[in-house]
């Protein structure tokens, strides 16, 4: 096994046609991306099927853990395509959108739409924004099926975009007919994450979860924060998830984007107090979709997601379908180890006076990282089976490592996604105290995570094979 990266954010890689070229694949992976998002809104299921084995077969090659999110589409309404794939929309011109329209045979006049209410929710004076925002129509008439608009901001429009009204209130329920097929299929790939789009409440989510499992599958569930309706049951539905991602190319369109960074920290933030894992996402890197380099916004935007707190920073199109989907990993790399080196200043010092904690794992895992930020600690281990024990432990902000040490592969990709936790190959067989410190502390040692005579923090339990069970804290000095 190789040493675990000396980085705590993770990133997480959209799959898409720039990344199915196993080269490339096994390069991004080295680079250091922990989850690899599969986005239902795009593609096959056979496509998604050979993605997700082409990844476990890189990541076991490489001797990584690759946690795989799979992304609902959700009731995201989309155009359809185009004859060429694409077109170039002029600021003055007209367009029209049509959901009776040939949906593979859109033109820089008119193209086809996947919602056939369409005409019915939107008004004259209406403003719609395609693709996140970038191209804006504002609605002129409608007459039977057919929108008419006025491209107010032009540009390159392709195949499948997003459309939103400005404002909101056009998405219909949160999973629809394919979000139910997706889920099947999801539950067969064996998802380790399950992304829900636009959940309006925390009965969304318990929605979800109840098909997934359903279905077979044990997959943690993400809610996507993207609809305005969304922040007004924030706290409910962070509580219904197990992770959380804030998805600002929707939240963005829906409420505007002068508010989004203010909106990222609080999601951030509720989410940590909550005990969830957070995921920011969308177009942190967007220029590095052409360039190689990316911009000194985008550099800004990625450490400041750092300093908030997220465990995770995602790529979209930056992955799927970018010229450098290599690159972008590895100078988010760098963005993230340089962000991070600015924040040992304050990394020792948050801590919990308040809220009672309900479960003795829990409370192992807060005293361990009270103790652990309050003295010399080289790292943190902890023996575990379902990684609660360590998502606890990381909603403490610190900067010692922590080492989530288990025999389950599910385990140690879920756990991926935790900022500053660390998955390592591990079964308990010596049951003798002595012995099995002298096995942790080889491998340590091996692994070069720890020295001889480094203080270590240890978390387990009574019996292993126990999830749920850790109740004791052990405070060691690694010898040979
Ligand atoms: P999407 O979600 O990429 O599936 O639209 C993320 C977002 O809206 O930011
Ligand atoms: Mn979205």
């Amino acid at each position: 096994m190789s040493r675990p990266p000396q980085r705590r954010t993770k990133i997480v890689a959209t799959l898409g046609p720039a990344t199915d070229d196993i080269a490339t694949l096994t390069a991004m992976i080295v680079a250091g991306v922990d989850v690899v998002r599969v986005n239902f809104s795009h593609g096959s299921s056979e496509e998604h099927t050979e993605r997700v084995n082409r990844v476990r077969q890189v990541a076991s090659q490489v001797g990584r853990n690759v946690a795989i999110l799979g992304d609902l589409g959700g009731p995201k309404i989309r155009i359809e395509r185009f004859a060429e794939g694409k077109v170039y929309l002029d600021a003055g011109q007209d367009f029209a959108l049509d959901p009776a329209y040939d949906p593979e045979a859109g033109t820089a006049k008119i193209v086809g739409v996947a919602y056939h209410d369409l005409p019915r929710d939107v008004r004259a004076g209406d403003v719609l924004l395609l693709n996140d925002g970038l191209i804006v129509l504002e609605v002129t008439s409608i007459r039977d099926t057919r929108i008419h608009t006025r491209v107010v901001e032009g540009g390159e429009l392709s195949d499948r975009k997003g459309l939103n009204r400005k404002g909101g209130g056009l998405s219909a329920g949160a999973l629809t007919a394919k979000d139910r097929a997706d889920i099947r299929i999801a539950a067969q790939l064996g998802v380790d994450y399950l992304a829900v789009s636009f959940p309006k409440n925390a009965l969304d989510m318990h929605e979800a979860r109840t098909l997934l499992r359903a279905a077979g599958g044990a997959g943690l569930l993400v809610s996507k924060i993207e609809r305005a309706e969304a922040l007004d049951h924030l706290a409910e539905i962070i509580k219904a998830s197990d992770a959380v991602m804030v998805a600002r190319g929707d939240l963005g369109v829906e409420v505007g984007y002068a508010e989004l960074t203010g909106l990222q920290k609080r999601i951030i933030g509720e989410a940590l107090d909550q005990d969830r894992a957070v995921i920011t996402a969308t177009q942190m890197m967007e220029s590095m979709i052409y360039h190689p380099v990316p911009t000194r916004a985008e550099v800004s935007d990625v450490a400041n997601a750092v300093m908030d707190g997220t465990d995770a920073v995602m790529l979209s199109a930056e992955t799927a379908v970018g010229k450098y989907p290599v690159k972008t990993v590895m100078e988010m790399v760098n963005i993230i180890q340089g962000a991070e080196k600015w924040q040992v200043g304050y990394a020792r010092n948050r801590q919990r006076e308040d809220g009672m904690f309900e479960r003795t794992d829990e409370a192992i895992a807060r005293s361990v990282m009270y103790a652990a930020n309050h003295m010399p600690i080289r790292c943190i281990i902890a023996l575990t089976e379902s990684g609660s024990t360590t998502l606890w432990m990381s909603r403490i902000r610190s900067d010692i490592p922590i080492y989530a040490f288990t025999r389950h592969e599910a385990t140690r990709r879920r756990v991926a996604l935790y900022r500053g936790v660390q998955p390592v190959a591990f079964d308990v067989v010596e049951t003798e105290p002595a012995l099995l410190y002298s096995v942790i502390f080889h491998l340590l040692l091996d692994l070069g995570l720890a020295d001889e005579g480094d203080r270590i923090l240890l978390t387990k339990g009574e019996l292993s094979g126990v999830a749920g069970g850790t109740n004791s804290m052990k405070i060691l000095e690694v010898r040979r």
